[in-house]
């Protein structure tokens, strides 16, 4: 379950974490009413669960309360990473001297957590991996002895800093590692962590993310924070509802398979042959026509998808049963995207002549199938 950031930073404040005052508004009046009892220049923010809210323009600073009530309006309009935004927070706006990352996540081939700091923050963790890892700083977490005041301040020095820095900046990633272990926290990031001209570190952002396996434990939370635990799109909310597994990616290529595992192993062919993913959607076992029509037309309804790759390995599956699914959604003109197709498996002789009597591209094997729908959404483009 992902907070918002003000709920994050709610979180924060328990920990007694220094955040920038202010609050959060709904309404325009509000955000000018929250401007005024800060008193000084501000910063309004949309609350989305998305990252990279400052590029999509969901970050905006005002000067005078007036100005923050206007700016409020145009944000509370705007749609931010393709999410409606129904809440700003208003801040006080720092005078940012440096920029700083600090976050914990779970490192999963090591199996433990890792804490994560760097003193080149407000770029995009990732980004900033690609381009300078050298500035990354990281340290797993011993799970039977936990993160340590000593480990806190040896990233401190690590990340470049010194004097009494060294222990206001190990205490904010202590305080994130409480938090991580209070919460069964997944991912918990500042980004940045803010030291403003006047010396002070500040939680400018806050991320938070609960393993969604531990949310039972979390019950007291989820109902102050009065609502769903399972912010979901319609179209997630559909293929939960059908108990397919569904998650929503950057690309353009819909990756419909059954089984988690072909399907991730179809997500990286697809990348290998130089293409990018928009949907990982796992049918399940056994699917029938009817399903995997269903699968099509969920898959369809985000609008990023401009090809269609099916990889099935049949089994209780049958090869027949996904074919009339998919002529069946063809039909009825669901599929409005070229398609390609690969399945082996049970009845899988019946599937590949009704699929060629329909006309609709069947390949061999997995990276026969990945690269040609790559191809096709390239030449597209
Ligand atoms: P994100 O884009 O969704 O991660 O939103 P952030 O809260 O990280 O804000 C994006 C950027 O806006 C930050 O990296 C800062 O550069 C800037 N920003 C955020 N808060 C403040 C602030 O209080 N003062 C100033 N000067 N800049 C801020
Ligand atoms: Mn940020």
């Amino acid at each position: 379950m992902k907070l918002f950031e003000h709920e994050a930073k709610d979180i924060f404040r328990e920990f007694k974490m220094p955040t920038p005052p202010g609050g959060v508004a709904k309404t325009p009046k509000e955000a000018k009413k929250r401007a005024e009892e800060i008193g000084r220049p501000v910063v309004v923010k949309a609350q989305v669960l998305s990252g990279k809210r400052g590029k999509a323009g969901g970050v905006k600073f005002a000067d005078t309360p007036d100005e923050a009530e206007s700016l409020t309006a145009q944000i509370l309009e705007m749609r931010i990473n393709d999410l409606p935004v129904e809440a700003v927070l208003v801040e006080e706006k720092l005078n940012i001297a440096q920029e700083i990352y600090a976050g914990i996540t779970i490192d999963r081939n090591r199996r433990q957590y890792v804490v994560i700091g760097s003193a080149a923050g407000g770029m995009s963790i990732e980004e900033l991996a690609e381009e300078s890892p050298e500035k990354i700083i990281k340290k797993n977490v011993d799970p039977f002895l936990g993160f340590q005041a000593y480990e806190a301040q040896e990233m401190a020095v690590a990340m470049g800093f010194e004097g009494k820095d060294i222990l206001k900046l190990a205490s904010f990633f202590l305080k994130l590692w409480k938090i991580v272990e209070k919460y069964d926290v997944e991912l918990t990031e500042i980004n940045p962590l803010i030291l403003t001209e006047e010396g002070e570190f500040l939680a400018a952002d806050a991320r938070l993310n609960i393993d969604n396996n531990a949310l039972y434990r979390h019950q007291d939370l989820i109902r102050e924070l009065e609502r769903k635990p399972h912010e979901q799109n319609d179209r997630e909310r559909l293929a939960t509802e059908e108990g397919m597994a569904y998650v929503e990616l950057d690309g353009n290529i819909a990756c419909i398979c059954n089984g988690a595992g072909l399907t991730m192993a179809t997500l990286d062919a697809v990348e290998l042959y130089g293409g990018k993913a928009s949907t990982f959607l796992d049918l399940g076992g056994g699917a029938d026509a009817k399903r995997v029509e269903r699968g099509v037309e969920i898959a369809l309804m985000y609008p990023k998808v401009k090809a269609i790759l099916v990889n099935i390995m049949a089994g209780i599956t049958r090869c027949d049963e996904v074919a009339k699914g998919l002529i069946s959604a063809r039909e009825d003109g669901d599929i409005t995207v070229p398609l390609v197709v690969r399945m082996v498996g049970t009845n899988e002789e019946e599937g590949q002549k009704m699929l060629n009597d329909a006309g609709i591209p069947f390949l061999e094997t997995m990276e026969e199938a990945a690269k040609k729908v790559v191809e096709i959404t390239q030449e597209a483009a």
